[in-house]
């Protein structure tokens, strides 16, 4: 019996090897998230770097801490008990998981926040595409715009479910996300991340009129000063046909 949702494991070294491979990652601080069984975790070591794993199964916990009893009384590997989404993080450079899929988008935007070099992460094939959806396209949402905002991300290779034991319903993309500063600047993030948030949570709507509900947080004055500098090509549009430089555009027309 599992003990919690999100446990496929894998289990063939050469895939784990792929990803690992991905990074020259000897000497480097690298976060793993899930570490399940530790065969990502074992890969990730033998290649040198210091790793921190977070788990939220005990029972795993107990299991990986009598397999990886050397690596970490030598320091070489610490393992957090808790919730990734919740707990403090450890000062990291690089980030490596195979993520339970349940927490992917939280654990996104929390990484993305904190800051990192280059992240190589496991996600739903489903929610990898949506990541890359171009801005402008049908599929495009606010991760994909908060992605591509803040990172440059790429497809590394799928993996079918017969990958990992259990098989998961659903297959699998393992991608390399690195942050960059955004192509179109930006004045204020939390106003941008906003901004993003409000036009996808009423995807049907236009932007003038979703963009009328930040008024109880920006104050109404405010709103309607925007909605009369921003061209009325843009207020008329749905969120889904308007492309990066038109976030910047609202959200940096809000901030001056
Ligand atoms: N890395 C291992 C592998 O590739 O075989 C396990 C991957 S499995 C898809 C996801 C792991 O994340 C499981 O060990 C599960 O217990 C753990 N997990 C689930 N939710 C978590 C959370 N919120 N925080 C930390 N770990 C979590």
């Amino acid at each position: 019996m599992r003990a919690y949702k999100d446990q496929h494991f894998l289990t063939d070294p050469r895939i784990v090897a792929r990803i690992a491979d991905i990074l020259d990652i000897s000497g480097r601080r690298v976060l793993e998230i899930g570490p399940g069984r530790g065969i990502l975790t074992r890969a990730l070591l033998d290649r040198g770097a210091i790793v921190t794993a977070i788990e939220l199964d005990k029972k795993l916990i107990v299991s990986l801490s009598s397999d990886f009893y050397t690596e970490l009384k030598q320091g070489s590997l610490t393992i957090i008990a808790g919730d990734a989404v919740k707990v403090p993080l450890p000062s990291f450079e690089i980030v490596m998981a195979n993520l339970p899929y349940s927490i992917s988008s939280p654990i996104t935007f929390r990484l993305l926040d904190a800051g990192f070099e280059s992240a190589i992460l496991m996600y739903q094939k489903e929610f990898a595409d949506r990541m890359m959806a171009p801005a402008g396209s049908r599929e495009c949402g606010r991760l994909s715009i908060m992605i591509q905002t803040y990172a440059r991300a790429n497809r590394c290779f799928d993996l079918p479910p017969g990958a990992f034991s259990p098989p998961p319903a659903v297959s699998s993309t393992v991608m390399w996300i690195e942050p960059r500063e955004p192509l179109f600047p930006i004045m204020e993030r939390t106003v941008y991340g906003d901004i993003v948030r409000e036009l996808f949570s009423h995807r049907r709507k236009t932007v003038k009129s979703t963009i009328k509900s930040l008024s109880s947080k920006y104050g109404r004055e405010k709103v309607e000063e925007l909605c009369e500098k921003l061209d009325p090509e843009i207020l008329s549009s749905r969120p889904e046909a308007l492309y990066l430089e038109d976030f910047a555009t609202i959200s940096n027309k809000l901030s001056s």
